[in-house]
């Protein structure tokens, strides 16, 4: 099995160590959360002896249903520690800044590998989501590790909402196989796709307006730039703005959307989704970076907004120039 010898190496490191923290990226989603929650549910019900938490600095609003984390530590605490980074691509994307005083770092992602980055490094750049990645490793140490239906549903809600119900190209067999041995486990399906698509009223007003005001450029790259002042007529959080990105997804003939959020931090936040078209290289030239078709990028000023629209119809008519069968 192509990866068996690196998850190995993994369990036989969580074996050695007594003291496991576990991080994600900042601004986490579903899948950040899920993943960690996951594998530290797995690691204490199969380790009840081991300390085994879960420490970061920021979370999500959106997704407080699932819980709690554990509370940050001084930085003694980290010294003789093992840390376990999941869904982080760069180091730097820590929801935790003290990780990198740990005495081994692992990590266990699938974003493309730009800055690899700890002791061991379990990278799968096709796999759905990490959550799937965690299921996986799961499934094959099944006979060692204990899991139980509040882990596999957090690993279920990362794998669902980071394929996009299992709509996007990464979703293999191999996902939809993982994913069913998750709901073996039995948990409330219901109850978490209610908690992950119902919307306030005030959200669904922000969306018809968000709707109502798409602009698109020449050669259909869709976008909108959600303002403070936006923000603040909708009385949304910047969390809640940043969903515009989901709201474009769905017209004809645009292969590449941008959602361009103004932030807390005086930066702007950009969003970037694509279909057939990769979008990964264009949030690399403006800070960021990601997977294909979903990155992240940082703008420092309003005018560099023009400029990466530019760039991205750029590249959307060169695609549609030389390719056929989008839509
Ligand atoms: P977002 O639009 O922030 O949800 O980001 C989409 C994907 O790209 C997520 O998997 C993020 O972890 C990743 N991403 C976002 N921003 C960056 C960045 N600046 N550098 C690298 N990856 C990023």
């Amino acid at each position: 099995m192509e990866n068996y010898e690196v998850m190995k190496q993994i369990l036989d490191e969580i074996k050695a160590n007594d003291k496991i923290i576990i991080s994600r990226h900042f601004r986490p989603d579903g899948d950040a959360i899920g993943s960690t929650k996951g594998l530290q549910r797995i690691l204490k019900l199969t380790f009840p002896q081991k300390d085994i938490r879960l420490i970061n600095e920021d979370y999500s609003d959106y997704l407080a249903f699932l819980g709690g984390e554990d509370a940050q530590q001084d930085d003694e605490f980290y010294k003789d520690a093992l840390v376990i980074m999941i869904d982080t691509g760069t180091i730097d994307r820590s929801s935790n800044k003290k990780v990198e005083l740990a005495k081994k770092i692992i990590k266990i992602d699938h974003h493309i590998d730009d800055k690899p980055y700890g002791d061991i490094s379990w990278v799968e750049e096709l796999r759905s989501s990490a959550c799937e990645m965690i299921a996986h490793f799961y499934l094959t140490f099944k006979d060692e590790l204990k899991i139980d239906s509040e882990a596999a549903n957090y690993i279920y809600l990362g794998m669902v909402t980071d394929s996009g119900r299992f709509k996007y190209r990464d979703t293999s067999a191999e996902t939809l196989r993982n994913a069913a041995a998750m709901l073996d486990f039995g948990f409330d399906t219901e109850s978490m796709y209610a908690h992950l698509d119902l919307e306030d009223i005030k959200n669904l007003r922000y969306k018809s307006f968000v709707l109502s005001n798409i602009k698109l450029t020449e050669n259909g790259v869709a976008y909108i730039y959600i303002t403070k002042r936006i923000q603040k007529k909708f009385g949304i959080t910047t969390e809640q703005a940043s969903n515009a990105v989901s709201y474009l997804q769905s017209i004809k003939g645009s292969l590449l959307w941008l959602a361009f959020i103004d932030g807390p931090d005086g930066k702007i936040r950009v969003r970037l989704r694509s279909r057939f078209v990769t979008v990964q290289e264009l949030a690399t030239n403006y800070r960021g970076g990601g997977h294909a078709c979903a990155s992240g990028a940082t703008l420092l000023k309003k005018s560099e907004i023009k400029l990466l629209l530019k760039d991205a119809d750029a590249r959307i008519k060169d695609y549609k120039d030389n390719n056929e069968g989008w839509i």
